[in-house]
């Protein structure tokens, strides 16, 4: 990956765009462990602006600067994205051939035995490696 492809990326990620760019269709472009990153590194630079802030303003300010802005600037949006991953997720394990596989891992939406990522309804196995999963 380039220098400016990976800086893109830390880019989208902290941005917490909701639709994943063009290039990502060989792997999952947001994952749990992204967003959660994003989360946090928003967290700290929310937590040290309210510390900057804090030199010069009232108490009670920075406190409710803190509080909404965490919440509406690092949290929501967060929940927001990983309302779309999951949802996401659960398009691929109800409606293809690999959500029904024993070899599928809708946490990272892996194929276990390729190791490559399901993005879309096409099982990159073109069905050859299908297995039911135990149980059902
Ligand atoms: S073995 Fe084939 S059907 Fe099963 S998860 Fe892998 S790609 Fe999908």
């Amino acid at each position: 990956m380039s220098d400016t492809r990976r800086n893109d990326r830390w880019i989208d990620v902290f941005l917490l765009r909701m639709r994943e760019p063009e290039n990502a269709s060989d792997k999952p472009y947001y994952t749990t462990g992204s967003i959660v990153t994003a989360a946090m590194l928003r967290v700290v630079v929310l937590g040290l602006g309210c510390i900057a802030l804090a030199q010069v303003a009232e108490p009670t300010v920075v406190w409710w600067t803190a509080m909404l802005s965490i919440w509406g600037l690092g949290v929501y949006p967060a929940w927001l994205q990983y309302q779309t991953f999951h949802q996401k997720v659960q398009d691929l394990t109800v409606g293809t051939l690999c959500g029904a596989c024993r070899h599928f891992n809708p946490t990272n939406q892996l194929c276990t035995i390729l190791d490559v990522h399901v993005t879309n309804e096409e099982p990159p196995c073109e069905g050859e490696g299908w297995e039911p999963i135990e149980g059902s």
